[in-house]
């Protein structure tokens, strides 16, 4: 049976109108609850694999806490494994270091298309292992993994170099060279979609990939694993590794083969790359880590839509975004009325089986963060925030959490300054610009920030005085693999997506070449 995006729309009346633009004429399938799971153990070489220990580990299905099946255990002995077939892959001359940069543009148009015709199925795994909505895999996700191979593919063959005018009789010029082996490791919030954000640049420009999934959500990146074998990347180019991160994520980013490590995840262990990088052989390090950003709602905003804004921005995904609009600033005039209003959007979130159509929120990732947002709420009351709804476990089995709105938070209060990782939306009240501005910009971290007015010099100016890698204005969570995200202070270093995405898989060569003049 086939049901149409109105009626996703009417069932998920939170999700934004430009995350749905590219589906807007398509149909969402009735998933199928139960995938198979096709590929559980290593890829590396183009070949499965145990781990050379022999161990496994499972992975849960987060809406009923049940075992779905048992995937290979990565460790050091694994990753030296993968690294050693990313740099034969990686020889000079190999197959993939001879390869025309359109040809390497066509695979990754392969891959796209390998993944746009089995969406429906790798939306469905992505639903079993993670817990988000189906109709959010399938008409969000999916969509902007192949848009990102797509974007990135017509790349390969247009990353150009420059000439330049050097004094002297010497003609000038870059070339933008593959830095060699890296080591990519990615989180559990959009598994196959962080997979794409990170092989896309780093393929387009002829890299080679040992790439760590979470061991939260290994399956959707290993079926991918297969689809890249069939497309026909040569093998060692890609390996992919399910594993845990103080065993195998170290092992990579300690490593003294792998030239460049990107990750993305907590802030916690990017201190830790950072620093594993910096202790042995000074790998080039690009993060994308944590945030509490701030969501500035000015009293001349559409009040409707920026409360349904504010709402998306905080409870898309379970809350679990690196983006979320955790701080939510609301100016005082209007501020009664905000909350009232953002509590009963809150109440009416639908939350449950993530398979059926009309759930908005499906579990938690898994116990470790169901307990930890758990935590983070009693600390909220502790603390005299005023919980306003919400604020318990939303079902009797699985790891599902009420949507939560805390009124009346200070700023030096722990939910307000530490990232929850959940649906647990925090308020804030400000009178003056200049107020919101020190305040939005009083953290640490520095991913994301929104305001909403209707007046475009209060716009700008507040823009141009947060601290943050994205602003968005009268919007919020709107992505393109064209443009570049990423964060200022402790949310990151590097930036992904787009032509500066590139950059950071690139050695800049300069070549210097002596031209005789006539006479001498
Ligand atoms: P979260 O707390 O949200 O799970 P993490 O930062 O712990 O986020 O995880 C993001 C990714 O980093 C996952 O693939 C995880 O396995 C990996 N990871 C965790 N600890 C380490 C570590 N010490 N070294 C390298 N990678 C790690």
């Amino acid at each position: 049976m086939i049901r149409t995006v109105l009626h996703l729309r009417r069932g998920l009346p939170s999700l934004s109108p430009p995350l749905l633009r590219h589906h807007s004429a398509a149909a969402i399938p009735e998933p199928c609850t139960q995938p198979e799971v096709h590929f559980n153990k290593l890829f590396i070489n183009n070949e499965w694999q145990d781990a050379v220990s022999g161990k496994t580990f499972p992975t849960i299905n987060p809406s009923t806490g049940e075992v779905i099946c048992q995937v290979a255990e990565a460790d050091q002995a694994d990753v030296n494994k993968a690294v050693k077939a990313a740099r034969e892959a990686f020889r000079l001359g190999s197959p993939w270091r001879r390869m025309d940069a359109s040809h390497r543009g066509l695979l990754l148009n392969r891959l796209a298309d390998a993944i746009e015709r089995d969406s429906a199925y790798l939306a469905e795994l992505e639903t079993l292992d993670n817990g988000k909505p189906f109709a959010v895999s399938y008409s969000v996700d999916l969509p902007n993994v192949v848009k990102c191979l797509r974007y990135y593919g017509g790349w390969a063959d247009k990353w150009e170099g420059k000439t330049i005018p050097i004094d002297g009789d010497f003609f000038c010029y870059t070339r933008h060279e593959p830095i060699g082996v890296c080591g990519q490791i990615i989180p559990w919030n959009f598994p196959l979609l962080m997979q794409a954000w990170k092989l896309g640049p780093a393929l387009a420009t002829g890299n080679t990939v040992v790439m760590k999934v979470a061991e939260q959500t290994p399956l959707t990146a290993l079926y991918v694993a297969n689809l890249i074998k069939e497309v026909g990347f040569p093998e060692g180019v890609v390996n992919i590794l399910p594993g845990m991160g103080p065993s195998a994520g170290a092992a990579i980013a300690g490593h003294m083969d792998v030239d460049k490590v990107a990750f993305t995840g907590s802030t916690e262990v990017g201190h830790l790359i950072q620093q594993a990088a910096g202790s042995t052989n000074l790998k080039k390090v690009t993060l994308e880590l944590g945030g509490k950003s701030p969501n500035i709602i000015l009293s001349d905003a559409d009040l409707d839509y920026a409360v349904e804004q504010a709402h998306f921005a905080l409870f898309f995904n379970q809350g679990q975004c690196c983006c979320a609009g955790s701080r939510t600033f609301v100016q005082e005039d209007i501020y009664n009325e905000f909350l009232e209003r953002s509590v009963e959007r809150a109440k009416r979130r639908t939350v449950g089986n993530p398979f059926l159509l009309s759930t908005e929120q499906g579990p938690q990732v898994d116990e470790e963060q169901f307990n930890k947002i758990l935590g983070y709420i009693s600390s909220g009351k502790r603390e005299g925030a005023k919980l306003l709804c919400g604020g318990g476990a939303a079902a009797e089995r699985g790891y599902f959490i009420q949507p939560t709105v805390f009124g009346d938070v200070q700023d030096n209060m722990t939910i307000a300054r530490e990232e929850i990782f959940g649906p647990v939306m925090q308020v804030l009240k400000f009178k003056t610009l200049e107020e919101v501005m020190t305040r939005a910009n009083d953290t640490k971290y520095g991913l994301a920030a929104a305001v909403f007015t209707k007046d475009i010099d209060k716009a700008h100016y507040v823009s141009g005085g947060l601290r943050a890698g994205t602003v968005w204005i009268n919007c919020y969570d709107v992505f393109g693999a064209q443009a570049p995200f990423g964060g200022y202070k402790a949310s990151g270093n590097g930036r992904e997506l787009g032509e500066y995405g590139l950059q950071n898989y690139t050695e800049v060569k300069t070549v210097t070449i002596k031209v005789p003049q006539k006479n001498s």
